[in-house]
């Protein structure tokens, strides 16, 4: 019998992949829960995700393009942690939605492979079922 969990955006049932780390049957309710969340300016500590939110440090970063607002601060925090302050300057639109598919577990880092020659992580993409390097 496999477990199944309660989404905390729609109150499905769903089978988790990840246990313990999923929370939501879907990217989209997972994306939907933020954007809510960030419309009721409820934004002290999302403590069940892990995310501690920083207004301060988020408005500071310059995140051209990311209309967002929602994307923008779960960005902001996962930047400051995974983002040297050299990658934060020469940050793509490209790289954010790379760093946004990640937020939504889109990617798994793979263990077994070595990073590439730019030093980029090698993670699988659950999309496409392709390996991906991106900087970390
Ligand atoms: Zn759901």
């Amino acid at each position: 019998m496999k477990k199944t969990e309660i989404c905390l955006h729609c109150n499905d049932d769903y089978i988790p992949k990840r246990r313990g780390v999923q929370k939501f049957c879907s990217k989209s309710c997972k994306s939907r829960y933020w954007y809510l969340k960030q419309n009721k300016k409820e934004l002290k500590l999302q403590s069940e995700t892990g995310v501690v939110t920083n207004e301060t440090k988020t408005d500071k970063m310059s995140w051209g393009g990311v209309g967002n607002s929602t994307v923008g601060t779960v960005l902001g925090n996962a930047a400051t942690s995974l983002l040297t302050p050299e990658d934060k300057k020469s940050a793509t639109k490209k790289d954010i939605e790379d760093l946004k598919s990640l937020i939504l577990d889109r990617y798994l880092p793979i263990h077994n492979l070595s990073f590439d020659e730019y030093g980029r992580r090698p993670f699988y993409d659950v999309d496409t079922g392709n390996v991906e390097f991106f900087y970390q």
